[in-house]
């Protein structure tokens, strides 16, 4: 008869068909429990945004089978606890990963994908947060909705020190704070770097985020600026390109990918949107082989995307009935397992040989 021990041995020699590293490697099993002849094995995901989570049951039951005969049948239970850098200790900001949404120009549907990951990871089951930084055109008030200025509160810390905290907008659970909350409709500004600085500083510190596995933020298109303080402050999980698929549109987009080269942020990889008749499509994933990054999905071209982003609705994408649905959980899915990726099977720590 098989013992427990010996299928979790064998369980942990599989290997996870994303990472490529055998689960045992990731620290992915979580027991094994068998009854007559029928195991059970629990297996915890590194994202519940983990794609197609039923190619792992598959190989898991064929090893068991092929190894314990006795074993007629096996059941793969999951849970996901979301794994992550966890790298705002020094300002306080508790995410597990931040993401920065980027693109060369305006116009390409940067916004867009930003408000769609943090409302598909959080359909998903993830605590996200969403900070609008683009200081030139904070479009994110509009898209969901909600153009009220949140509350900003007095609390008293465990020191005693009354401080000022700002209250995210929720909705539905999810966080969000963007700098058109703190700037009049119409209001041009010119930002400074060290005005610019400080208030990116600001968001990330006073606001109760509480505890996030994802902080998804809109960056500013084009320029480093806020990029250079973001990686001033903190370790990014990397950073998301969006471009359309013309040619002219990836020569921005190269540009971008440059920039974040420059200040050290890692790229997770390329989105393509308004994928279809009229820009072409294909470009970007071209693009993306070219530059050896990963290519993250397309969204297609589709008047309800601007419909509902003009509507205050973008949260509605993720109604089982919106033909974009599936092409946005599946751009979720390649952010949120690329992360695990980098994460995961970035080198162990060099271990000291003491002689
Ligand atoms: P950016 O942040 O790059 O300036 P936005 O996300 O604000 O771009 O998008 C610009 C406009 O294009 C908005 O009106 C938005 O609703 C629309 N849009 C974005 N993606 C799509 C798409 N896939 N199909 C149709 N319209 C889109």
């Amino acid at each position: 008869m098989s013992t427990e021990a010996e299928v979790l041995q064998r369980v942990r020699s599989v290997k996870d068909p994303e990472i490529g590293r055998s689960l045992g490697d990731l620290d992915m099993t979580r027991g094994v429990a068998i009854v007559g002849d029928t195991a059970t094995v629990k297996i915890e995901l590194p994202t519940p945004a983990y794609p197609r989570r039923e190619r792992i049951s598959d190989s898991i039951r064929s090893a068991i089978v092929s190894a314990h005969p006795d074993i007629k049948s096996v059941n793969v239970e999951f849970t996901a606890v979301v794994r992550g850098k966890m790298t705002g200790g020094a300002i306080g900001l508790r995410a597990k990963n931040v993401i920065a949404v980027g693109s060369g120009k305006g116009g390409v549907g940067k916004s867009t994908v930003a408000a769609s990951l943090a409302f598909g990871l959080k359909s998903l089951g993830c605590q996200v947060g969403l900070m609008d930084a683009d200081v030139y055109g904070p479009s994110i008030p509009h898209m969901i909705g909600s153009i009220d200025r949140p509350a900003a509160m007095k609390v008293t810390t465990a020191a005693g020190e009354e401080i000022e905290r700002i209250q995210p907008v929720s909705i539905d659970g999810l966080k969000v704070i963007s700098m058109g909350y703190f700037l009049k409709p119409d209001q041009a500004v010119i930002w400074r770097g060290p005005l610019l600085h400080r208030a990116i500083t600001q968001f990330l510190k006073d606001t109760d985020w509480g505890d996030l596995d994802y902080l998804i933020i809109d960056l500013p298109p084009g320029t480093g600026d806020v990029s250079l303080t973001l990686s001033q402050l903190l370790g990014l999980a990397g950073a998301v390109v969006v471009c359309t698929p013309q040619q002219v549109a990836l020569l921005d987009a190269v540009k971008a990918i440059s920039m974040f080269n420059q200040v050290k942020i890692p790229l997770l990889g390329i989105v393509e949107n308004m994928t279809g008749e009229i820009f072409g499509r294909g470009g970007a994933k071209a693009k993306a082989e070219e530059l050896g990054l990963p290519f993250l999905g397309e969204l297609p071209i589709d008047a309800g995307i601007r419909i509902r982003g003009d509507a205050g609705r973008i949260a509605s994408l993720f109604s089982e009935s919106n033909p974009s649905r599936d092409a946005l959980i599946h751009i979720c899915e390649q952010v949120a397992i690329e992360i695990a990726k980098q994460l995961l099977i970035a080198p162990k720590m060099p271990s000291l040989e003491i002689l």
